[in-house]
C-alpha cells in the first residue's frame, strides 16, 4: 500500500505545486493522475516514488520504485541490453547474472531481438519498451510512469497500452500513471484521480470497475464517467486560463475532446 498524508510541495521561489494531498493506493491498483498542465501530476508522482521530498507531510510504502518518463533517456553509447543491465551492475551483481536478468526483462517487453541494438536504431515505442524493461529488471515494488506514451503516435500508443496492461496483470504491481489524456486514463485504470492547480490538489477520485479491454465508444457506463470527468476538467482548464489570459478574454469555443473534430464541441 502506498500512503501519502497531507503532502505539500513548495518550490524555491514560492510555487505551491501541491497542497494537502491525501492518497492511499492499495497494492496492485492501477491509478491514473489526470489534470491540466502544471497542476502537479509529475510532482505528485515524484513524491510518491520517493524521487523528491515533500515540504510537509509523509509518503510511505515504496521501497523500490520503477520509474519511466516520457523520454526513455537511454545511454546512447550503450546497447539496449547494456542499458537494461546498468542498474543491476550498479547494485554490484556479477555481469553474467546482470545479462541473464536483463535478457529476461527484454523478453517481457518483447524486445529481446534488439538487445544488441543502440537506442538511435530503435523507434520511439521500442525505446519506451526498453525503458520499461530497465525499470522492471530492478524488481520494483511499484511502477511510476510519467506520460510514458505521450510522444508516441496513436497506433504505437495503443500497442504499448495493451502491453502495459498485460504486464500489470502479470506482475500485480501497483501502477501510478500520469497522463493528460482522460481517454487513456479511463481505458486503463482502476482509479482516475483528477487534479486541479494553484495549488495542486485532488478534485475527483473515481473508481472504474469495468473489465478490460475497454471500448469507450461502446460502453455507456464508461462514456458517462468520461463525460463527467471531462466536464470537470474543462471547468478547471477554463478557470486556469482565466488567470493566464488578459481580463478581456473569455472562453468562446468549447474544448475539443480527443478524437473529435475542432468545433464539434463538448
Ligand atoms: P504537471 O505534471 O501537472 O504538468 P508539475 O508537477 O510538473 O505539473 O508542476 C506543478 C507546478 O510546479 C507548476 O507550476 C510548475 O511550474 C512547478 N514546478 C515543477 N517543478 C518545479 C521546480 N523544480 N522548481 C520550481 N517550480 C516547479
Amino acid at each position: 500500500m502506498i500512503e501519502a498524508q497531507n503532502l505539500t510541495r513548495q518550490f524555491p521561489g514560492g510555487t505551491v505545486a501541491l497542497e494537502g494531498i491525501k492518497l492511499v493506493i492499495p497494492d496492485g491498483q492501477f491509478v491514473s493522475l489526470v489534470g491540466p498542465s502544471g497542476c502537479g501530476k509529475s510532482t505528485l508522482l515524484s513524491l510518491l516514488a520517493g524521487l523528491d521530498k515533500p515540504s510537509a507531510g509523509t509518503v510511505a510504502g515504496v521501497k523500490r520504485p520503477g520509474v519511466v518518463f516520457q523520454e526513455a533517456a537511454l545511454y546512447p553509447w550503450k546497447t539496449v541490453l547494456q542499458n537494461v543491465c546498468f542498474g543491476l551492475e550498479l547494485r554490484g551483481l556479477p555481469r553474467a547474472e546482470c545479462q541473464a536478468q536483463a535478457e529476461a526483462a527484454l523478453r517481457t517487453v518483447h524486445l529481446a531481438r534488439f538487445a544488441k541494438a543502440y537506442p538511435h536504431e530503435l523507434s520511439g515505442g521500442m525505446r519506451q519498451r526498453a525503458a520499461i524493461a530497465r525499470a522492471l529488471v530492478l524488481e520494483p515494488d511499484a511502477l511510476f510512469l510519467d506520460e510514458p506514451f505521450g510522444a508516441l503516435d496513436a497506433q504505437t500508443r495503443a500497442l504499448l497500452q495493451i502491453e502495459l496492461l498485460t504486464l500489470w496483470e502479470r506482475t500485480k504491481l501497483s501502477v501510478v500513471f500520469v497522463t493528460h489524456s482522460l481517454e487513456e486514463a479511463v481505458a486503463l485504470s482502476d482509479r482516475v484521480i483528477l487534479m486541479a492547480s494553484r495549488p495542486g490538489r485532488i478534485i475527483a477520485d473515481v473508481l472504474i470497475d469495468a473489465p478490460r479491454p475497454r471500448d469507450l465508444r461502446r460502453d455507456l457506463t464508461l462514456a458517462a464517467i468520461q463525460d463527467r470527468l471531462f466536464a470537470q476538467l474543462s471547468e478547471e482548464v477554463a478557470r486556469v486560463a482565466a488567470q493566464e489570459y488578459d481580463t478581456d478574454w473569455n472562453m468562446k469555443t468549447p474544448l475539443v475532446r480527443e478524437g473529435e473534430e475542432a468545433g464539434s464541441g463538448i
